[in-house]
């Protein structure tokens, strides 16, 4: 007899094994399907902890210890002699880390008691599941009251730049160098391209980032976009806007790189080349033709706003959808679909997603941009503190940056929050709290803040919005 189950989950990332976990303890049956292998183990986690944000994050703290030992711990009094670096000690730690988070989340299936089905899965028509065994084993029709399709994406590929695993890398490919390259270059200043691309530099790469668009990280707040890229420049990245790539050549292990831009035609050679021109969703051989779900303009799996495809029952979640491209937003939907199952009302604040760039410093931000708010057309306010003002950003040797607030000139109800700095990623959560308890600036500037700490910038930020703030010079008057 077919296994039946309440809910099947095609992918085990954090859309999928989160979902997983959450219609589990929901009391209902469920089963997670994952086809991945990592480093010859099938693995659980999906892109996010095998191949993505957790391995990208251990590399990016590992080169900027290495970076500050090397460049500012002497300005602290202390001498360290000889400071080297042995990639593949530090690979092998990123290695450790991935095992241990991906294990993990096998054993949260079996204290949930979520079966894991190793191999592939596909949407068949009837909400029936065609599961096919990765250890060769019989292809196998799964009857499911639910189908939560959670099969993520994978880098986008280019012709002019083809991969070879070698000398042209993707995202993945550039976890993996056991040296560090002497001139690398990056295709793509996107959030993935940045974060490489710094990892490599940290560590005496000469990187240089070619980007076929004019603007600089247009989604991020403009005025924090400047100072990034300014920031940036200033540790050595060399960011080329408005530069197209338009064909590679492999040679004797080193590669040509031609770009078009605006001063013609040129071209760069590197060591190695990573390819980080964005995700694509996977939806290629995870639905058969008659299972009627559909796609939208962009490729991606057409859902509403609660993750329902157009077929009854059957959902589609994080990465293979619209929506920022991004572990929480998946995990969030996660959550969403598999209470909606459960009967409960269940829903996702699309306008209070945060989104984080690690780089050094790190970039957040949660809500409107300055641009957003001004397209309203409604009266808006802003207030920015540079931690160049804060004692505690000093005293660490950490004051580049700034917190800027965006708020309704009316109602002075917080619109956007927007870090660069230290610790940008942690603070930001300030704003996502605000924003969703509907805080007014008032509200932030009322509460008594610890000190010395980086968060007292966010309350100088939220005072600076109606020119109160005390450890910076502010032109108008205070009201
Ligand atoms: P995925 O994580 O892609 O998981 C989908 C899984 O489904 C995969 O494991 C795949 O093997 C499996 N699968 C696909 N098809 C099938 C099938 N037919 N049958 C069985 N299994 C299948 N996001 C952040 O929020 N913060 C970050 O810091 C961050 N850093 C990143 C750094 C890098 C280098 C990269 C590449 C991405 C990063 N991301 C980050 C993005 C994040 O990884 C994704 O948004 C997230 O993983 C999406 O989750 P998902 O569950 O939708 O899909
Ligand atoms: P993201 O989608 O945020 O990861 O960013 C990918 C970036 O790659 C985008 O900003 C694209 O403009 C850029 N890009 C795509 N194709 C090319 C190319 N051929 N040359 C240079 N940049 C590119």
């Amino acid at each position: 007899m077919a296994q039946s189950f309440d809910v099947v989950v095609i992918g085990g990332g954090p859309g999928g094994y989160v979902s997983a976990i959450r219609c589990a303890q929901l009391g209902l049956s469920v089963a997670c399907i994952e086809e991945r292998v990592h480093k010859g183990k099938p693995a659980l986690g999906g892109t996010c902890l095998n191949v993505g944000c957790i391995p990208s994050k251990a590399l990016l703290d590992s080169s900027w210890k290495y970076h500050e030992a090397k460049t500012s711990f002497a300005a602290h009094g202390i001498s360290v002699k000889d400071v080297g670096i042995d990639v593949p000690a530090m690979i092998t730690r990123k290695d450790e880390v991935v095992k241990q988070l991906t294990g993990g989340i096998a054993s949260l299936f079996t204290a949930n008691k979520v079966t894991w089905l190793k191999g592939h899965g596909k949407l068949l028509a009837g909400k029936q599941v065609e599961f096919t065994a990765a250890d060769g084993g019989a292809t196998e029709v799964i009857e499911a009251q639910h189908v939560i399709l959670a099969a993520g994406s994978a880098p986008v590929k280019i012709p002019v730049a083809v991969v070879d695993n070698e000398t042209i890398v993707d995202s993945t490919g550039a976890l993996e160098f056991s040296a560090v390259p002497k001139r690398l270059g990056v295709i793509g200043a996107g959030v993935i391209g940045l974060e490489l691309g710094s990892v490599w530099a940290r560590l005496g790469a000469e990187v240089v980032v070619l980007e076929a668009v004019e603007a600089f990280l247009p989604m991020v707040d403009q005025q924090i976009a400047k100072d990034a890229a300014k920031i940036l420049a200033k540790q050595g990245l060399d960011i080329r806007l408005g530069c197209r790539v338009t064909g590679t050549e492999v040679k004797k292990g080193k590669v040509t790189v031609t770009y078009s831009g605006k001063d013609g035609e040129k071209s760069e050679s590197f060591d190695k080349l990573i390819v980080a021109v964005g995700r694509a969703p996977v939806t290629q051989n995870l639905m058969s033709n008659d299972c009627g779900v559909t796609l939208d303009e962009r490729r991606f799996i057409a859902v509403n706003n609660w993750c329902q495809t157009v077929v009854p029952g059957v959902y589609a979640i994080g990465d293979l959808v619209r929506g920022p491209a991004l572990a929480h937003k998946a995990m969030e939907e996660g959550v969403m679909v598999a209470e909606r199952i459960h009967g409960e009302q269940a829903q996702v604040n699309y306008d209070a997603i945060p989104g984080v760039i690690y780089t050094h410093p790190e970039i957040a931000w949660v809500g409107l941009t300055e641009e957003q708010a001004k397209a309203r057309g409604e009266p808006y306010k802003t207030g920015v503190v540079p931690f160049a003002a804060n004692g505690r950003a000093l005293a660490s040797a950490e004051s580049h940056g700034m917190v800027k607030f965006v708020a309704d000139e009316k109602t002075d109800r917080m619109l956007g929050m927007h870090v660069i700095g230290p610790q940008a990623s942690e603070l930001v959560h300030q704003g996502l709290i605000a924003l969703e308890f509907g805080a007014t600036m008032e509200d932030l500037q009322l509460m008594c803040f610890g000190h010395p700490t980086l968060s007292e910038t966010v309350h100088e930020a939220a005072l600076a919005t109606d020119y109160r703030a005390i450890h910076i010079a502010q032109r108008k008057r205070a009201k």
